[in-house]
């Protein structure tokens, strides 16, 4: 459920129409809810109340400052996968102790910051780095705080490019090759948990049950060998409605996971790192309707926003509903592909949609809240869109639109 309704034939976001927001800021625009983006928050932290736990916001499903700053207000912990992710949470003041760090290749910078920042855990993915994490730690005369990403080996059924838990993918720790590693970490490091996380978009429980199957028997494992862990992070992943899609509810999905957790580890702290299941339909992508370009085998939209600022449909063939800011228009509903201006044919940010539009008409696209903004790009010189965050009556501007100045300042002539 989200904030995003028609009052009679006008899209609104909470109490502010969208056309208001289009014509305060302009388009493209990407605009969230923080009525939304709490709600779901909340869904996590009661599922999981009762059972200690952590919900680590997985930031790079949309690392703007005040949405972080929205989280670490509600108490929430951050999953970073890098030093600048690193610098957006302690920015937008949020307690380095529920930090986790996770990420394939962390550098030495980064290893470094984080340890010096004090972050709760560094969820290590490689024999080499664990070597590298407990060198740097040595140096700076402590030891780290780990747990290991174990690769459980499960089929995410999502799409090949968001599946993380397969042995083929670049992601964890073997769980066959977990056991020695873990001694070796004992001797040098602060052992807290296990991680995993097997992928994203994930619409039903049974792969997070396999995966939470085979940390556990890791956990017993480990167990006897005198390595007790305090935590076992399951990772992100839990999908949303994007289009006919029927995830579980967070608390569907906590309920079968605690209960599994209950009778045999009531003190193993249960941890998660959702990101789009808390802000992609807490985010919505403004675009006016530029041109309409009729014809013989397909009709176009073209908008003003375009693959760099939302690069899903291309990258992912990800359907996202696109809707009519104002519902009125009196023109007859005819097929469309809704592309931008950027020179690619995977340009589209929706195919064959059924839309009554003219020219200079707004249109939403929805569910845009999680790896939209964050994965957008400069592509064909395009300044990044501006994002709004809207309270109740009120929208604040969280970042600015860029000017070309912004980005060909970095760049020199010869
Ligand atoms: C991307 C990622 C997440 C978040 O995934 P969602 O599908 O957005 O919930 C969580 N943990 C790790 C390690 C990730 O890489």
């Amino acid at each position: 459920m989200d904030h995003f309704l028609y009052r009679g034939d006008q899209l609104w976001t909470e109490g502010v129409a969208c056309q208001a927001i289009a014509e305060a800021v302009g388009t493209p625009c990407y605009v969230y809810s923080r009525a939304t983006i709490e709600r779901h928050w909340y869904a996590f932290e009661h599922a999981l109340n009762g059972h200690p736990h952590a919900i680590c916001y997985a930031v790079k499903a949309n690392s703007n400052l005040a949405v972080l700053q929205l989280l670490a207000r509600l108490g929430s912990g951050f999953d970073i996968v890098s030093g600048g992710e690193l610098e957006r949470v302690l920015r937008a003041g949020g307690d380095p102790n529920r930090i986790v760090f996770s990420g394939v290749g962390k550098t030495a910078v980064e290893i470094r910051a984080a340890l010096l920042a004090g972050i709760h855990c560094l969820n290590i993915e490689s024999e080499a780095e664990l070597d590298r994490v407990i060198e740097i730690a040595a140096s700076l005369g402590m030891r780290a705080p780990v747990a290991l990403r174990v690769n459980p080996d499960v089929d995410p059924k999502t799409h090949p490019y968001i599946a993380t838990g397969l042995k083929e993918n670049k992601f964890g720790i073997p769980v066959e090759a977990a056991r020695a590693l873990y001694q070796q970490a004992a001797k040098h490091t602060r052992v807290l948990g296990i991680a995993c996380h097997i992928g994203s978009q994930l619409t039903s429980i049974p792969p997070f049950l396999d995966a939470l199957e085979r940390m556990l028997a890791l956990v017993a494992e480990l167990a006897t060998l005198g390595i007790e862990l305090q935590h076992l992070d399951m990772g992100g992943g839990l999908g949303i409605r994007y289009q006919q899609e029927n995830p579980p509810l967070p608390d569907a999905l906590a309920q079968v996971m605690l209960e599994r957790l209950r009778g045999q580890y009531p003190k193993l702290a249960l941890h998660i790192e959702p990101g789009r299941a808390i802000v992609g339909n807490a985010g919505i992508l403004l675009t006016r309707i530029e041109y309409l370009k009729p014809g013989e085998l397909r009709n176009f939209a073209i908008v003003d926003a375009a693959m760099n600022d939302l690069i899903r449909p291309a990258l992912y063939q990800a359907w996202q509903e696109i809707v009519p800011v104002n519902r009125c228009s009196k023109v007859i509903a005819r097929a469309y592909d809704v592309v931008g201006p950027v020179c690619e044919t995977g340009d589209k940010l929706g195919a064959d949609r059924q839309l009554a539009i003219a020219a200079g008409e707004l249109l939403a696209i929805r569910s845009a809240g999680a790896y939209g903004m964050s994965m957008s790009s400069n592509y064909n010189t395009r300044p990044r869109v501006p994002e709004v965050l809207v309270d109740g009556k009120e929208f604040h501007i969280i970042r600015r639109r860029e000017t070309i100045a912004d980005l060909l300042d970095p760049e020199s002539l010869l």
